[in-house]
């Protein structure tokens, strides 16, 4: 059983999996199954372990265990029913001088790939890319965070049990372990994390030419206009927002607010967070804490900002952080100026949408954004003048559990895409094969080239 602390080192174990890739087995789409179905088994065997982690490391719900990170169960029930299609060479068209001929786009598996994963879905990170990595035929390492240790030694555990080390294992550690892994050479670096982190593992991809999938962070802007079902849409920032203590990448970060509506919307905000939560958040089961001291230390230092509409409390001792409110931020305070990742929800307002527009250019482009407005002519502005890894009107979070869209970022939010087929995709490349046939061969490529140009400038449209 090779497992990182054995004695081997990451050389070894990507050589071995290199060697279990080279004999063909992964290249089976049969064994891709049996493989996701055995995951599946899996995962629903340590289901109570899994919840069990998830609390010990984050406070995580059993709820929002199941509903953000056991959902990557359908994620390969998805990869299950479609791998036979998507592992299909497609026809692809050929322009009339090549005929007699046929050409074909063959999916093939890239090899041997790093799985590097964030601590805020600590399970679902490391499992859903895994997913597309099996479906399209590859060995993995899985570095999880070690700031997430529960759920790390269970993935670690759980891979161990059910599967060959030189197919799929987990490496556990830090920062320099993760460095001493990333200095192997991978045939594709999946990586979720932060900005400075994601430059730091292209940057050691780049050294071995390996193509990089980074799936980073940044502020989401939650854009409200005044034409909204105002229930609704407090009720769906609210869950949004406060969802893993807003330890999630996709949570709206700030609130961009109409003037008109901003009173009635802060008030029914604190409405449901009352309702989500009670009185006293801090007691109830169904709030997250902040992951540890250090980020618990950041996040109050955010808290000096503006005026409190709601929230503010804090227990360093259970690194506990009220569902929070902050109104009248500027742009220059720290809470505005990086990504929040916490129970913090500041809001800006703005009177029209173009003002609103133009605040969410500024700056970097962002993992998505979400509008609130029933007016399609507004929302078809926000769509297209704006750029962002994904848009959802009218609610938050769910466009990342539609299988059928490619979840990422764009510009400083992420490069590449993964997520039901997208994942396939990411695992995959995608071989251009041509085949001709000895029927005939007509000569006008060949040299002598003279009396040919006139034809070849016809078959161009050049004439
Ligand atoms: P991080 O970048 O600090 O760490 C991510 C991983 O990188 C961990 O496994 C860690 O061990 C490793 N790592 C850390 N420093 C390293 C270094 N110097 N060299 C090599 N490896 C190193 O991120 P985090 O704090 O775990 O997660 C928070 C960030 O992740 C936020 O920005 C959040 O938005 C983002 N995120 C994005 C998504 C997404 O799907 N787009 C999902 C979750 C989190």
């Amino acid at each position: 059983m090779s497992r990182w602390g054995d004695g081997e080192n990451a050389a070894d174990i990507v050589q071995q999996q290199r060697d279990f890739f080279c004999t063909g087995v992964t290249k089976d789409v049969a064994f891709r199954v049996a493989q996701l179905r055995t995951l599946k088994r899996a995962i629903a065997e340590h289901q109570s372990d899994i919840v069990d982690a998830l609390k010990r490391d984050l406070n995580k719900p059993e709820f929002e265990a199941y509903g953000t990170e056991l959902i990557v169960f359908r994620e390969i029930d998805y990869a299950i029913k479609h791998i036979k299609s998507w592992t299909k060479p497609k026809p692809a068209q050929i322009p009339i001088e090549q005929f007699p001929a046929r050409a074909k786009i063959y999916p093939e598996p890239l090899g041997v790939v790093l799985i590097i994963g964030a601590w805020n879905y600590p399970f679902q990170l490391m499992i859903s890319p895994s997913v597309g990595a099996i479906a399209a035929g590859n060995c993995a390492v899985l570095k999880p965070s070690e700031l997430a240790p529960h759920t790390s030694h269970l993935v670690a555990d759980i891979v161990q049990k059910h599967f060959n080390p030189a197919y799929i294992t987990v490496i556990e550690g830090d920062v320099e372990t993760s460095q001493q892994i990333l200095g192997q050479k991978f045939d594709h670096i999946f990586f979720t994390g932060s900005e400075p982190i994601g430059k730091i593992v292209m940057a050691a991809a780049a050294k071995n030419l390996t193509p990089v999938t980074l799936e980073l962070g940044g502020k989401s802007p939650c854009i409200v206009d005044a034409d909204i079902n105002i229930e609704y849409t407090a009720r769906r920032i609210a869950w949004g927002k406060f969802l893993n203590a807003g330890q999630t990448c996709l949570a709206p970060d700030y609130l961009l607010v109409n003037r008109a509506v901003k009173k009635e919307l802060l008030n029914s905000l604190k409405k449901h967070i009352r309702e989500f939560y009670g009185d006293h958040p801090a007691t109830s089961p169904d709030y997250a804490r902040i992951i540890n001291q250090k980020h618990f230390n950041r996040l109050v230092g955010l808290l000096q900002a503006g005026e409190m509409i709601t929230g503010g409390e804090t227990d360093a001792a259970s690194c506990y952080i009220a569902p929070t409110i902050i109104d009248r931020v500027s742009w220059e305070e720290p809470v505005m100026q990086e990504e929040i990742f916490g129970p913090i929800l500041p809001v800006v307002e703005y009177a029209e949408i173009t003002e609103a527009i133009a605040t969410v250019n500024a700056r970097p482009k962002p993992l998505t954004l979400y509008f609130f407005s029933r007016n399609q002519k507004l929302q078809e502005r926000v769509l297209q003048e704006t750029s962002s890894g994904s848009i959802t009107i009218n609610d938050t979070i769910m466009q990342a559990i539609v299988p059928s869209l490619p979840f990422g970022g764009v510009g400083n939010s992420g490069i590449g895409s993964y997520h039901g087929k997208a994942s396939f995709d990411t695992f995959s490349h995608h071989k251009s094969v041509l085949k001709k046939s000895f029927l005939f061969d007509p000569n006008i490529r060949y040299a002598p080239y003279k009396g040919k140009l006139p034809l070849l400038k016809r078959i161009f449209g050049l004439n």
